[in-house]
């Protein structure tokens, strides 16, 4: 029994299977997170779907089909060598081949992996694209590295990792750590292994080499798109609104750029050393230079901007907004935070980031009425666009970038609508967590279903 989680709140059938996966890894408390979180909505499926119970698919779904962990050996500039930790969590395959990130970070383990994992499964079911889901990455910091150390550091990764992904099998891309430099090393030497230019191993790539348009940017403008729907439904929309976006890494800078493009003010951003607030706007040009050409810091950007002051203390959330995108990473908006959004008068809260806000800061949103989307929807454009990558590579195509922005905002409109309508028919309207996790989670389960015990 997990003692941070409620089973009482649970029906016995998914009381059980959750106190089961808690008894088999009792430290993978991120891991645990992530199930209940989905579990708590699953409730009707007890009743309305009692193959599920017989098939056993709550317990299959819940287990990972393939979890693979490996040494990472790799020497740093002045030759010492280091040792790190790989991991590539192959989940469910059922929609498709396996898909989604690679993460490098120090605290990469494999309760981090297997939450991501869980929750790529249905992200990408959300999506509408054949692709499974998986997750992956290492517990190395990429922070201060010579891009030499980065690229020998990857290259001993896929040196591993390429016997177990392919085309057709498994399909990694980025997340945090793991941008457009380190994708080009991971290929480079899965290319140089194989002796194939098999462009649809990985996603993310460099234009002139297989990538797509707009994948850059597409996790960052596909959260927008969402929460554009999700203002609209209330109907109001991003323009004239003021906005916090945390983190200022890929999908923070274009939340930020697309945001203001609808006519918001992002007035704040973020590291993890601290947050800038700029009443001016961000001024995104500045901070692509910073973080993306530099590798700078936040704090970079306010020595360069006189309308912005860096803050090493206190917490982004206290920064008075009417719309907060988390985009940094797991956990990082607690109860404390959400109050303070609260009191300041939020309306919107809508995750850029994999699982950034705890489970009782979500119940209190709830429960003060606020608009609040969760990210295996609202920030499910990054792997959409992924999957439209391997349909590009597939062709051997390439889209123009505004075909590809087009695709990515009606995929977001689709899934939003697939939400709410999941939401209505489930009785719960307006609840975009429990419309999420019951779309989501119905398509895998009705193709496990269809392909027999396995
Ligand atoms: P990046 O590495 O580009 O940026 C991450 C940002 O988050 C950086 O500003 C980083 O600051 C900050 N951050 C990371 N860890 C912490 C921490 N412990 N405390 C405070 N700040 C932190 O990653 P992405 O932008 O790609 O990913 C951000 C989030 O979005 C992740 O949760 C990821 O899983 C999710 N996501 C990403 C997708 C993508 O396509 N890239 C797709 C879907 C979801 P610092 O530099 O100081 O570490």
């Amino acid at each position: 029994m997990s003692e941070k989680f409620d089973t009482s709140r649970l029906p016995r059938e998914l009381s059980s299977v959750f106190e089961e996966l808690v008894a088999r890894d009792p430290h993978q408390l991120e891991f645990h997170q992530a199930v209940y979180e989905v579990l708590m909505t699953l409730t009707p499926l007890v009743t309305r779907k009692p193959e599920y119970q017989d098939l056993a698919i709550f317990e299959r779904i819940t287990e990972p089909e393939r979890q693979v962990m490996f040494r990472v050996p790799w020497s740093d500039d002045q030759g010492q060598i280091h040792v790190n930790r790989g991991f590539r969590v192959q989940f469910n395959s059922a929609l498709g081949p396996y898909k989604g990130g690679l993460r490098f970070h120090p605290s990469v383990n494999l309760s981090i992996i297997k939450f991501l994992g869980f929750e790529q499964i249905f992200k990408n079911s959300l999506t509408g694209l054949p692709m499974g889901g998986a997750k992956g990455g290492a517990n190395f910091n990429p922070k201060g590295k010579s891009d030499a150390e980065i690229m020998r550091f990857c290259q001993s990764f896929m040196t591993e990792l390429q016997r177990h992904i392919g085309p057709d099998t498994d399909v990694p891309a980025g997340d945090i750590g793991v941008g457009g430099r380190e994708i080009g090393y991971l290929f480079g030497q899965y290319r140089r292994l194989r002796n194939s230019f098999d462009a649809g191993v990985l996603t993310g790539k460099g234009l002139t080499w297989g990538g797509s348009f707009a994948r850059t940017e597409a996790t960052g403008y596909g959260l927008v798109y969402f929460a554009e729907e999700m203002l609209r439904a209330r109907g109001t929309s991003f323009d004239g609104k003021r906005v916090v976006v945390s983190g200022s890494g890929n999908v923070a800078i274009y939340a930020t750029e697309k945001a203001q493009e609808l006519g918001a003010t992002v007035v704040a951003v973020s590291d993890s050393s601290g947050f800038v607030v700029d009443e001016a706007g961000i001024d995104v040009e500045l901070l692509k230079d910073v973080k993306e050409r530099r590798r700078g810091r936040v704090s970079d950007y306010a020595n360069q901007r006189s309308s912005a002051r860096f803050s090493a203390e206190g917490s982004i959330w206290e920064v008075p907004c009417d719309v907060a995108l988390p985009c940094a990473t797991q956990n990082e908006l607690p109860l404390e935070g959400v109050q303070a959004l609260i009191r300041n008068g939020v309306q919107m809260v809508a995750e850029g980031a994999n699982m950034p806000t705890t489970p009782e800061a979500i119940d209190e949103l709830r429960s003060a009425g606020v608009l609040y989307a969760p990210g295996k929807a609202s920030n499910a454009g990054g792997v959409a666009t992924s999957g439209l990558e391997m349909q590009q590579n597939s062709g051997r195509t390439q889209w123009p970038f505004e075909e590809t922005d087009a695709k990515l905002h009606q995929i977001m409109v689709g899934i939003h609508e697939n939400c709410l309508a999941t939401a209505d028919e489930y009785g719960v309207p307006g609840d975009y967590v429990a419309g999420a996790n019951l779309a989501g989670f119905i398509k895998v389960a009705d193709a496990m279903v269809a392909q027999g015990l396995i």
